[in-house]
């Protein structure tokens, strides 16, 4: 039975740049990465050669050493604002301070790029007044862009160095269960085609990102590992022609705004946009399929897509936003037969369900295949749809063209991040030695306060 002195379970943003800060602060540290997918190298995705999701049993796009990032735009944000809020336990300088070294890492690892949305010209104060005019925060923070193939690079000179510098990784495994004796942890047990095989270490890092968030929750009510209920973020995936957010893409690369809606004040807020971007489905088991997107350094489209979330925090006595959201998912598949549901915002509008022949009348052209085209109302609960409806009319305001029947309406897009451990400025949990980090924590939702998190773990860890 071995014995490792820090055990990643996943081995996502977290866990890679977690593993990596083990080996800068201690090369003699015994380090293990445990992931449900597989190896970067061998994370191949059926859909690039058959053209269509085969809804493997653990999909490669996030499933696998590396985590969702491997396939992610790699949109870099270099403020604490943006990707989480770790920072109301941590304070911001501290998350700032380690998000700029996690930017080094990046250079060292060949990724050097001169990040946007840094000096505004006429078009960015222009847009800025704008979203000053109606009520629309806009969170400017420099962001660096790799694209999923720069990712994809990225990732494989980091994983090379981890390998090479002796960090083991156990892939194809899943979590299944914690060792925790008084109070302490002491191990984790995972299950491997069918086997169950325990690993033994006084430190365990858990990231294991929206994909584990519910086997995260699971493990906390098992083990006592205090959480909270958190929120859930609902809301759909929009495509629209580059040309109607040129001023956008070129001057920010990607603007983040957030708007509290009148008509209930709940918060709505736009995330991960991609110019000249690809829609792409996610599979969280087999009736599950989200939609989401990215971008590429080189290949390109002619349609940027962004998701445009709304953020629902529940009261007493409802304690099951995952659950929740899930069922909203399930509703959606259940109409699509395992599909995103799609419609444009015109027959939105309209009152009807969206046809293909209805699609092609419109400017623009669809970059997925991985959709049934129908009536998002059906699966939408009716207070988020309203939502939707006005962050698109107020987005109008500020980028005019955005609420053309031309915009495409992706459903569902959800970001599971119900359970909030927890932790204290070091990342560890109630339990000693176990931490958490990134997504999964409920304190990330972006690769750099993923990242951080990950680091500020090892720190101490290192420390004790
Ligand atoms: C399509 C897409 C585009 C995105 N674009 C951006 C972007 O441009 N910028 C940005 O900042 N963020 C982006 N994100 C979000 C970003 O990828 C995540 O916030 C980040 O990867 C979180 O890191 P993490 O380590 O917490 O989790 P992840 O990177 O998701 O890693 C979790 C790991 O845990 C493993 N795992 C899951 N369950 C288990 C289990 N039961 N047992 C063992 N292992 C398990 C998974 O296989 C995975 O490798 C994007 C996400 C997606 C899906």
């Amino acid at each position: 039975m071995k014995n490792y002195d820090i055990i990643f379970l996943g081995g996502g943003q977290a866990g890679v740049f977690g593993a990596f800060e083990a080996i800068e602060k201690d090369k003699n540290l015994k380090v293990l990465v445990i992931d449900k997918g597989r190896m970067l190298t061998q994370r191949v995705c059926p859909k690039e050669k058959l053209g269509k999701c085969v809804k493997c049993p653990t999909c490669a796009i996030i499933f696998g050493v590396s985590g969702a990032g491997a396939f992610s735009d790699s949109k870099f944000n270099m403020d604490y604002r943006v990707g989480g809020d770790v920072h109301v336990i941590t304070g911001k300088s501290v998350v700032n301070e380690t998000i700029k070294y996690v930017a080094d890492v990046y250079k060292r690892f060949g990724f050097d790029e001169k990040p946007s949305g840094v000096e505004y010209n006429q078009p960015m104060l222009d847009i800025k007044k704008r979203c000053i005019e109606h009520d629309v925060q806009l969170v400017d923070t420099p962001t660096m862009h790799l694209g999923t193939d720069g990712s994809r690079e990225l990732y494989t000179k980091l994983v090379n160095y981890l390998l090479e510098s002796g960090v083991e990784f156990a892939s194809e495994r899943e979590a299944e269960e914690l060792i925790v004796e008084n109070g302490e942890i002491k191990g984790v047990v995972v299950s491997h085609k069918g086997t169950m095989e325990t690993y033994h270490g006084e430190n365990v890092v858990i990231g294991m990102g929206r994909s584990g968030a519910k086997k995260v929750m699971d493990l906390c009510q098992k083990y006592g590992v205090v959480y909270k209920t958190g929120a859930v973020d609902v809301g759909v995936r929009v495509e629209i022609p580059d040309i109607v957010m040129k001023d956008i893409n070129e001057n920010f690369y990607e603007a983040k705004m957030i708007y509290y809606t009148k008509k209930y004040k709940d918060r709505m807020r736009t995330f991960c946009s991609n110019p000249s971007g690809f829609i792409a489905a996610e599979k969280h088991g087999d009736d599950v399929i989200l939609a989401n997107g990215h971008a590429y350094k080189d290949k390109k489209s002619t349609n940027t897509n962004l998701a445009l979330l709304c953020t629902k925090t529940f009261t007493e006595p409802f304690n099951q936003p995952f659950e929740y959201a899930t069922a909203i998912a399930k509703m959606s598949s259940m109409l699509t037969g395992g599909k995103i549901l799609m419609q444009s915002y015109g027959d939105l509008k309209a009152g009807r369900r969206s046809t293909e022949a209805r699609l092609a009348r419109l400017n623009i052209v669809p970059t997925t295949e991985d959709y049934v085209a129908g009536d998002i109302s059906l699966a939408c609960p009716k207070r988020i749809l309203d939502n939707i409806i006005e962050f698109i009319e107020i987005h109008d305001k500020i980028t005019p063209g955005f609420a053309s029947s031309d915009l495409l309406l992706y459903f569902p897009e959800i970001k599971f991040r119900s359970t909030r451990i927890e932790i204290d400025e070091n990342m560890e949990t109630n339990i000693k030695g176990l931490y958490a980090a990134g997504d999964s924590s409920g304190y990330g939702s972006g690769l750099n306060i993923a990242a951080v998190m990950g680091i500020l773990a090892v720190r101490h860890i290192v420390t004790k």
